[in-house]
C-alpha cells in the first residue's frame, strides 16, 4: 500500500436511464463490487466499491431517487439527498445524446437536481454520457453549454460510460476531490455477496408482513442461486426459507400456497426494484431442525462468526 492512499465516496445522481449503473459496471468490470455497507439503510442506494492499488472509491449509486413519490418515499427522497452528506463529492450523470435530440428535457429532468447538488457544497462533476451516440460530435456543445449554465461550478466530462472512453478521465477528475485515507473494505469484498445478504433479508421481511408481524423463531433465508443475465436484464434468484418447526412451514406456505405467493410476489417487486433488473424469484420452505445451533450453517447464511 502507498503511503498517500486515498479513500472516498462519491454520490452518482441522475435521472433514470442515464447510465449510472452502467458506469459503475465500466469501472468495476468483473471486480463488481455492489454492496451496502449499513443493509438496512440502503433501500435506494446501492454501492460499488473500486479498490485499486492506491485509492479505494465507493461510489453510491442513488436508484430511483427520481421516481419516489408520496409521504414515505419523501422520507427515503430525504434521506437520498442526506447521503450526499458523507460524500466527498458528485457526479451527476447525463444522456447527452437524449438532450442533443429533445433539448426541452433538459429543463425538466436536471433542474430538480441542481438545488440540492448545490447546497451538498460538494465539488461538482458532470458526465455528459452516451457521447458514442452522437453521430456528429458537435452536437454534443449545445448540451455541454447549458450544462455548463445550470453547474456553473462543475467540472464537465464528455463519456460513454457502456464504451469506456472518457471514463478513467473522469476518474482521475473523481480522484482529486478525494481525501487521504485508509481503505475501509477489504479489496476482495466479493460482489453479490452483501447483495444477496440484502436479498434475503427483503424476503424475510416480506414473510414477517405477509404472517402479520409473527415470524416464527428460526426463520432464516438462503439465497441458494444468484444468477445475472446482463444482456436481458435478469436476476435468477432461487431462495429457500428455513424453518425448525413443521407447521412454521404450514404457515409460510398458507392455504394452496397463497401466502407464499404473497411473500415471492412482494420479495420480487421490492428486489427489482432495489436491482433495477427484472427478477425471476423462486421461494421453497424447508424444514431443518437445530439449524440455529449449527454454526456452519449460519455462516452460509451470512450470520455468526
Ligand atoms: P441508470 O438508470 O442511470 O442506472 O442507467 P443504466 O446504466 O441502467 O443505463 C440505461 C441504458 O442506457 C442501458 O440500456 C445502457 O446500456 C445504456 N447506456 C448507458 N451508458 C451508455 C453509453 O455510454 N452509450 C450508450 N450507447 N448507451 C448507454
Ligand atoms: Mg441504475
Amino acid at each position: 500500500m502507498s503511503d498517500s492512499y486515498k479513500f472516498g465516496m462519491v454520490a452518482l445522481l441522475g435521472p433514470p436511464n442515464a447510465g449510472k449503473s452502467t458506469l459503475m459496471n465500466q469501472y468495476l468490470g468483473q471486480k463488481v463490487a455492489i454492496v451496502s455497507p449499513r443493509p438496512q439503510t440502503t433501500r435506494n442506494r446501492i454501492s460499488g466499491i473500486l479498490t485499486e492499488d492506491d485509492s479505494q472509491v465507493v461510489f453510491l449509486d442513488t436508484p430511483g431517487i427520481h421516481r419516489l413519490r408520496g409521504k414515505m418515499n419523501r422520507f427515503l427522497l430525504d434521506s437520498a439527498w442526506s447521503a450526499l452528506s458523507s460524500c466527498d463529492c458528485v457526479v451527476v450523470m447525463l444522456d447527452a445524446a437524449l438532450y442533443a435530440a429533445k433539448p426541452h428535457l433538459m429543463d425538466k429532468e436536471i433542474e430538480p437536481l441542481v438545488k440540492p447538488v448545490k447546497s451538498s457544497g460538494l465539488p461538482v462533476l458532470v458526465a455528459v454520457n452516451k457521447a458514442d451516440k452522437l453521430k456528429d460530435k458537435a452536437e454534443i456543445l449545445p448540451v455541454m453549454q447549458k450544462i455548463a449554465e445550470m453547474f456553473p461550478d462543475a467540472e464537465v466530462y464528455p463519456i460513454s460510460a457502456l464504451k469506456g472512453d472518457g471514463a478513467p478521465e473522469l476518474l482521475g477528475g473523481v480522484m482529486k476531490h478525494l481525501p487521504e485515507g485508509p481503505p475501509m473494505f477489504p479489496e476482495d469484498q466479493i460482489s453479490t455477496v452483501p447483495l444477496r445478504f440484502m436479498a434475503s433479508e427483503v424476503i424475510r421481511e416480506k414473510i414477517f408482513y405477509s404472517l402479520h408481524q409473527e415470524l416464527p423463531y428460526g426463520t432464516a433465508v438462503e439465497i441458494e442461486q444468484w444468477d445475472e443475465d446482463a444482456e436481458r436484464g435478469l436476476v435468477t434468484i432461487h431462495a429457500a426459507i428455513y424453518t425448525t418447526k413443521k407447521n412454521h412451514k404450514g404457515m409460510i406456505i398458507g392455504k394452496q400456497g397463497a401466502t407464499l405467493k404473497k411473500i415471492g410476489t412482494a420479495a420480487r417487486e421490492e428486489l427489482e426494484e432495489m436491482l433495477e433488473m427484472k427478477v425471476h424469484l423462486e421461494l421453497w420452505v424447508k424444514v431443518r431442525d437445530n439449524w440455529t445451533e449449527d454454526t456452519g450453517f449460519l455462516r452460509g447464511l451470512g450470520l455468526g462468526e
